[in-house]
């Protein structure tokens, strides 16, 4: 059967990154919403366009929009046989329990990338994003805690949340991912 995980962590804690090369490691589809956000707003849809007013201002799409996308993108035949590594999603309690309706049992670990906050503020600030102003980073993190902490109970108490301490070299923070992943997944 193929694997799912979900890498959360703090914005600017490196999910995006890490995700990547894991994905590509593991031979698992990495699915970025903020990514796909990003090309829907770039591409000037609709969606895109209020997306974007959204990101800006450091607040979260909509559930039901954003369960909508990512049950889609699921379905495709490259996460249905590979496996699929989702990055900034779920972000609420209520995208959790969206995703464990789509995917059940394939969910096999939920990372926790840590990363103190007044790290990830830093390398916030140096990544110089569109949406990395300095209001939509503090809206973007006050989010965080007060939505997206509570799912690291939740994953707990599902039996598959993994920390993962994220500070220190990038290959530093590989290796650690590498063996939690390890434990669910062969290389
Ligand atoms: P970061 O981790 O720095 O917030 P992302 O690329 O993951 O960067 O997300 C950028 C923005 O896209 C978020 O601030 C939010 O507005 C939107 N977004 C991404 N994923 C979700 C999600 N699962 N639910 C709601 N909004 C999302």
């Amino acid at each position: 059967m193929s694997i799912g995980i979900v890498i959360l962590g703090r914005q600017g804690a490196g999910k995006g990154t890490q995700a990547v090369r894991i994905s590509e490691t593991f031979g698992v589809v990495h699915i970025s919403t903020g990514d796909m956000l990003r090309a829907a707003a770039a591409e000037g849809t609709e969606l895109g366009l209020e997306a974007k007013l959204i990101m800006d201002a450091g607040n979260l799409v909509p559930d039901d929009v954003i369960n909508g996308i990512v049950k889609e993108r699921l379905l495709k035949q490259d996460a249905q046989r590979g496996g699929f590594l989702l990055d900034g999603f779920p972000r609420t309690v209520g995208q959790a329990e969206a995703l464990s309706g789509y995917v059940g049992g394939k969910l096999q670990l939920a990372i926790n990338l840590d990363v103190p906050i007044g790290e990830v503020i830093a390398r916030m600030l140096e990544r110089g994003r569109d949406d990395d102003t300095t209001e939509a980073i503090t809206r973007r993190l006050e989010l965080y805690e007060v939505k997206t902490a509570p799912l690291l109970d939740w994953f707990s108490d599902e039996g598959i949340l993994e920390v993962v301490d994220g500070s220190g070299t990038e290959e530093a923070v590989f290796e650690r991912l590498v063996s939690a992943v390890s434990k669910v997944h062969a290389v």
